[in-house]
């Protein structure tokens, strides 16, 4: 007799459903579908989502909701990860001392350095000391260039400009020695006059060398070496633009000041160490590693860590009803990131790349709510349905229906909050660990790195690979081919860098170059996969060795991504692991494992 069953498999992101017919041991799978999980993980809201997938699988394979016999859904861990992150370091200029920015057209090239004096007062101006003419708003470019040239010809060395709007070019185009002119000044009534001022422009697609560079800085100002440590976040901030400014300031500072975050106590294996999160990553991650496996993670109260740790406690408790105080941090990733903030004393909205530290915490419940989920799917529906297995056990089943796999087999599912392995030995016995940080936290860093406002532009940015459009018929990819179209590319795309999308080329809302772009994006998921895959898969391999492990098999939406299999497999291939993307079926890629191994392990008890 054929009876009609469907597994699902209800994750952080994502809900899949795989229907099949099943005839005493035998299994013909029919279709699949996928939806977005409703709710958090584990909670009764899932019913939504769930019910939707398999209504949506039933219908691609053309049953009757009627002819339904059970649906089986996974044990979902209780593992819920949260993420937050904290800027650990801010660059304060006070007494204004810098302007350094990146309008579209400065004007000229090279570097100038004089005292600032106003256009204003550009007539009294010696003929001995060079200048820098600094212009206030309300000067046609016209007038502005007229009065240079005269200084010029009174034999005044006027080295270099600073304007208030965008007229830099214009202003350029009609002086008879062309000189390095910044424009786009908001702030240009507080440039102070009378100072040293340094203005450097870069030729196009070129960026500044003298003024981002601490020696630069040193050598134009005549700096000691503690001046120049005072002003080398200066130089930073400098960085990667194509024109810049800096007025010293005789009484002017500059503070790089770190922001105490805070400190992070990790208990497990007996032991309680503490570590300050704004010694990095790395020391973090290290000090995790003498604790596991982690009982619990808290920050210390009234910090930036303190905050985070409790934020993920917090929606644990509206999920779970549970306490905050039941409720464990067993696991955190830390991940080093800078992000881009506005300089406090700039004069153009100049950023500063701050150190941050991402952190993301993963807690585990002792009560998981799958069963409410399962009597409200099987009301819904008017069918059976149970819990049919444990997510990891399911997942091993699933990938083992990979071409090319066999016994001892280990699967790390790359999810979107956790990344999961599980191991599968020639005993039959499986052991599973979760630990925080997916793909929703790549597309975070991502987001963050680059100011992008729109989580689904990030969410663009990680999928797909990157191009510049040079023309209106042709595009660099970001692999450095071009290619080339019949038909004009729309004019917003103009220019831009972009994200190849199915939907053709979108523009990526960002000043950086394609390069710097991808840089980001590969970094981003180094510092997440391929970090995870290794501490996950350490913690399954028998004796904690890589090299114990045969077959990988990667899985997940993650999976899908276009490159982090390959880093995955980089990482891994010195340990002689055959590791690759799981095939489910031979055919439906590395999704649907858990939803496939469900139905599987059903036929399997059924037939005995
Ligand atoms: P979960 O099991 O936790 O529900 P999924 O397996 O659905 O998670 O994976 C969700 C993650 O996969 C998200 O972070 C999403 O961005 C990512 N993802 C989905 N499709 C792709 C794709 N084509 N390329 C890269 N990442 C993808
Ligand atoms: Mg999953």
């Amino acid at each position: 007799m054929k009876r009609l069953v469907v597994g699902v498999d209800i994750g952080n992101s994502t809900t899949e459903a795989c229907v099949a017919s099943v005839s005493g041991g035998s299994v013909e799978y029919l279709g699949t579908a996928l939806t977005h999980t409703t709710g958090v993980k584990g909670t009764p809201e899932n019913t939504e989502g769930a019910v939707d997938a398999v209504r949506r699988a039933l219908v691609g394979a053309r049953r009757s909701p009627a002819d339904l016999e059970i649906v089986l859904l996974n044990e979902a861990t209780p593992v819920i990860s949260g993420l937050a992150m904290e800027t650990i370091s801010e660059t304060i200029i006070t007494e204004s001392t810098m302007i350094g920015h990146n309008p579209e057209t400065p004007g000229g090239v090279g570097l100038g350095v004089g005292t600032t004096v106003s256009l204003d007062g550009l007539a009294g101006a010696p003929p001995d000391e060079p200048v820098v003419v600094v212009v206030p708003g309300g000067w046609d470019f016209d007038d502005v260039a007229v009065e240079l040239n005269a200084a010029a010809e009174r034999g005044v060395p006027v080295v270099a400009a600073v304007l208030a709007h965008d007229d830099a070019v214009l202003v350029v185009n009609r002086l008879r020695t062309p000189i390095p002119v910044v424009d786009e000044v908001a702030a240009v009534e507080k440039v102070p006059l009378g100072m040293h001022a340094a203005v450097e422009v870069a030729a196009p697609g070129r960026t500044i060398r003298t003024l981002s560079d601490s020696y630069g800085l040193a050598s134009v100002f005549g700096l000691d070496p503690e001046q120049t440590r005072q002003v080398s976040p200066v130089a930073r901030a400098l960085t990667g633009n194509r024109s810049a400014v800096v007025v010293r300031t005789p009484t002017g500072d500059v503070t790089d000041r770190r922001i105490p975050v805070g400190t992070l106590t990790l208990t497990g294996a007996g032991k309680t160490l503490q570590v300050d999160v704004d010694a990095g990553a790395d020391e973090i991650m290290d000090t995790l590693g003498r604790v596991q496996p982690l009982d619990d993670a808290t920050g210390e109260p009234g910090t930036h860590v303190g905050g985070m740790l409790a934020q993920v406690r917090d929606t644990m408790t509206d999920v779970t009803g549970q306490p905050a105080v039941e409720i464990q941090i067993r696991d955190v990733l830390a991940v080093d990131t800078f992000v881009p903030n506005e300089v406090r004393g700039g004069l153009a909205g100049e950023v500063a790349l701050e150190n941050a530290v991402a952190l993301a915490a993963m807690v585990r419940t002792s009560r998981s709510r799958m069963q409410v989920v399962a009597d409200e799917v099987a009301e819904a529906l008017g069918c059976r349905a149970e819990i049919g297995g444990i997510e990891g056990e399911m997942a091993v089943r699933g990938a083992l229906t990979t071409p090319g796999t066999d016994i001892p087999i280990a699967v790390l599912d790359l999810g979107g909050g956790s990344t999961d392995a599980a191991l599968l030995d020639r005993d039959g016995v499986c052991t599973a660990v979760h630990v925080a940080g997916a793909g929703e936290l790549v597309t975070k860093l991502i987001a963050s790195e680059l100011a992008l406002e729109d989580r689904e532009v990030a969410e663009s940015v990680k999928r797909h690979p990157l191009a510049k459009v040079e023309s209106f018929f042709h595009i660099r990819h970001e692999d450095g081919t071009v290619q080339f179209f019949t038909e004009p590319l729309p004019p917003h795309v103009f220019a831009r860098v972009v994200a190849m999308t199915p939907e053709g080329p979108a523009p990526i809302p960002t000043r950086a170059s394609v390069d710097h772009v991808r840089r980001i994006r590969r970094e981003a998921k180094r510092r997440v996969f391929v970090v995870n895959a290794l501490r996950a898969l350490r913690q399954v391999a028998p004796r904690g060795s890589l090299r114990m492990l045969d077959f990988v098999v990667l899985l997940g939406g993650s999976a899908l991504d276009f490159e982090i299999p390959d880093l995955i497999a980089d990482a891994l291939a010195g340990h002689g692991v055959v590791c690759g993307t799981g095939n489910v079926h031979g055919n439906e890629g590395p999704r649907n494992a858990v939803a496939a191994g469900l139905v599987d392990a059903h036929a399997g008890a059924v037939s005995g």
